[in-house]
């Protein structure tokens, strides 16, 4: 990368690609994050029972989902909501972990937390609300785990790329970003998803793009077709909530996929997913050059 965005983005020189460095891979279990895979991790939002997360994990395993959302530590915008089983949900996502070979994904709200979390978690979630929560992002850096790096919801773009640029100024490398939606004067959907962003973030940074397209449309009618958007952007992966049983779910129930709607949704996925595979060489060459030269002229 050069000229104008090398300038636009000079705060977070460790995040921005360039022709020494054009594509960080962060590597779990057998899951390669900014390799040529689609990657999808899948799960509830909350970990509510046993039974429910081992059927969502069955589920999902036998789909050949390999990494396992989940929430245990619940980030609520109310007091009075469930904020998460905790420790047990922490245990009940290890169940699982051992059960079908998943790696588990889970949010850590708390510094404090960050070693307990860090035992049961494969990828460490900060979430949105805590994007820029530093002294969270250090300890969640220092545990070595890969962190999967919300965007805030009133979050820019560079605002993102500082808090990555923080918890790989802390010693690590392994970080993914991700599109979540943000506010916007639009409030007919819960956030307003921003294929740009991921676009962009493609374009700057050699850090791995996932999008949440359950958070970004707030309605599971449109999960599907988020999806897709977030595919066409060239994102490495996806976040997406699945629950067994969506309308009992405790958190986020109207935007979770049921288990059948989750199986809909991968297979309308799947030509998009071919076409990801077979113009990713193409992308690169053809997209990306003429972007540089239209900014190279506009700054000149
Ligand atoms: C979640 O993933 O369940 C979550 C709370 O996400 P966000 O931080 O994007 O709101
Ligand atoms: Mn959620």
């Amino acid at each position: 990368m050069h000229g104008p965005w090398h300038e636009r983005f000079a705060e977070t020189p460790d995040v921005l690609r360039d022709d020494q460095h054009r594509q960080t891979i962060v590597q779990v279990l057998d899951v390669r994050f900014g390799g040529a895979d689609f990657i999808t991790m899948a799960g509830p939002c909350s970990v509510e029972t046993e039974l429910q997360l081992m059927r969502t994990a069955s589920h999902l395993s036998q789909k050949g989902v390999r990494i396992l959302r989940g929430g245990a530590f619940k980030p609520r915008s109310s007091p009075y909501a469930f904020q998460g089983l905790g420790l047990d949900g922490l245990k009940i996502l290890a169940h699982a972990r051992d059960q079908f070979g998943m790696a588990i994904v889970t949010e850590v709200l708390s510094e404090t937390d960050v070693s307990m979390v860090a035992e049961y978690a494969d990828i460490l979630q900060i979430g949105s609300r805590n994007m820029e929560n530093f002294s969270l992002l250090e300890a969640a850096a220092r545990s070595g785990r890969p962190i999967l790096l919300k965007r805030g919801m009133t979050a820019t773009v560079p605002d993102l790329l500082r808090s990555a640029q923080c918890v790989l100024e802390n010693g690590n490398p392994n970080v993914l970003l991700c599109e979540r939606g943000i506010r916007t004067f639009d409030c007919v959907l819960r956030n307003t998803f921003d294929p740009g962003a991921i676009a962009l973030l493609k374009h700057v940074s050699h850090l791995p793009v996932i999008a949440d397209p359950s958070h970004a449309a707030g309605r599971r009618e449109l999960v599907p077709a988020f999806a897709r958007i977030a595919v066409a952007a060239n994102a490495d992966g996806m976040l997406v909530e699945v629950h067994p049983n969506p309308a009992t779910a405790w958190s986020d129930g109207d935007q979770s996929l049921g288990l059948g709607g989750f199986d809909d949704m991968m297979a309308s996925l799947d030509p998009w997913l071919s076409l990801r595979k077979a113009s990713s060489a193409e992308f690169e060459t053809t997209v990306s050059v003429p972007i540089e030269l239209r900014v190279g002229e506009a700054a000149a």
